[in-house]
């Protein structure tokens, strides 16, 4: 049986099918090399061009300046939460807005290495908003500010850049990184783990100012010393091969669709297909505040825990799968990411007004 499903999961989550072909073709023999792109060592030219290739194209779509460094690592995004302060801390301060699950654990790993600080936070109100501009306390003395521009969990997401004085942005962009058209120089590092927007779990991706560097504490583990990482252009060690190799191939398909600019319009269409049903219902609900409604988690819920589990298990039946909310959250989420086609979440609007028209 070949049919796929739609696949809502949060992360790892589904993959361009022309991606997941291209690997498939590519498999036993790649490019006349006799073998799998697994099976190439990293040292070899032709898989250095593979990397090469994968820093390019990043460089190109997110239009990355030459100043900024690109780092392939491992360890997810998890890892970069103790790989920050333990390369940005320099006099020892650093501020985090809290506005989510994945912030408030980059924060608590922060405070081992320094005098972490909440510029704000929005854990009273059960995450259902960004902090805004006017809420920021921010000390003039901070190393960074640290933010999480799309919060995975609780459907939220930044539709701002906090003007911070001049002090670096360190942005964790795992679940909107290559969605929507930025500018890298608002920020002074950002990090993704590769296994929502980018390609499958093993690699995590961080773009670094390079004059952020160089202070990195000396009792830091060797693997995560950036100017170490940048010198040595993610091979100090073995890379994850195979996942950047998956990555060039995310990022060839979007090019060949128009690019992020492209992307970020076909995801804005997919996300208001989903808000407008939410809104013309008084069956569904979210608590998400609407000016930071999330392009990429969707997340609601119906009237009550026995609907919410029977609309999982219907609409799975149906080929929909992994719609399930976060088990801190309860009701569902929807994650609609790059490559989720309009197709499937017309699907999903589709049985939404069913399942409502069956059940209010
Ligand atoms: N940050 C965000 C925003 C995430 O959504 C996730 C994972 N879902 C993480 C960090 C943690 O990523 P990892 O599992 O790669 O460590």
């Amino acid at each position: 049986n070949e049919k796929r499903i739609y696949n809502f999961s949060a992360g790892p989550s589904q993959l361009p099918e022309a991606v997941l072909k291209k690997a498939q073709k590519q498999m036993l023999n790649y490019e006349g090399s006799g073998m799998s792109v697994m099976e190439m060592s990293h040292r070899s030219a032709i898989y250095d061009a593979i990397l090469k290739e994968t820093q390019d194209r990043l460089r190109r779509l997110m239009r990355i300046p030459e100043n900024y460094k690109i780092l392939f690592l491992q360890g997810g995004a998890t890892m970069q939460f103790s790989a920050i302060p333990l390369n940005l801390l320099q006099k020892g301060k650093a501020d985090y807005i809290i506005s989510g699950y994945f912030a408030k654990k980059a924060y608590q790993e922060a405070k081992k290495y320094g005098e972490i600080h909440i510029a704000a936070s929005s854990e009273g109100n059960d995450f259902s908003y960004i902090p805004k501009q006017e809420e920021l306390l921010l000390s003039d003395d901070a190393d960074y500010v640290y933010l999480c521009t799309n919060n995975t969990i609780y459907g939220t997401e930044y539709n701002y850049v906090p003007n911070t004085n001049g002090i670096a942005i360190v942005a964790d962009m795992s679940s909107d990184i290559l969605s929507r058209e930025i500018d890298v120089t608002d920020y002074g590092l950002i990090f993704a783990g590769a296994q929502k927007n980018m390609g499958c779990a093993g690699l995590t991706v961080v773009i670094v100012r390079e004059d952020l560097l160089g202070h990195v504490r000396k009792e830091a583990p060797v693997l995560l010393d950036y100017a170490l990482q940048v010198e040595k252009d993610s091979m100090y060690n073995t890379p994850p091969t195979y996942a950047i190799y998956i990555l060039d191939l995310v990022l060839e398909w979007l090019e060949n669709l128009g690019g992020i600019a492209e992307i970020q319009k076909r995801n804005e269409a997919k996300a208001k297909l989903l808000y407008d049903c939410l809104d013309q219902s008084d069956f569904y609900s979210t608590s998400v505040c609407k000016k930071d409604r999330s392009n990429m988690n969707v997340t609601f819920r119906s009237p009550n825990a026995e609907l919410d589990a029977l609309f999982v298990k219907e609409s799975s039946e149906l080929g929909m799968c992994n719609l399930k909310g976060h088990r801190a959250v309860g009701g569902m989420r929807a994650s609609i990411y790059n490559a989720m086609p309009r197709e499937g979440v017309e699907e999903l609007v589709a049985f939404m007004k069913d399942f409502e028209k069956r059940y209010k």
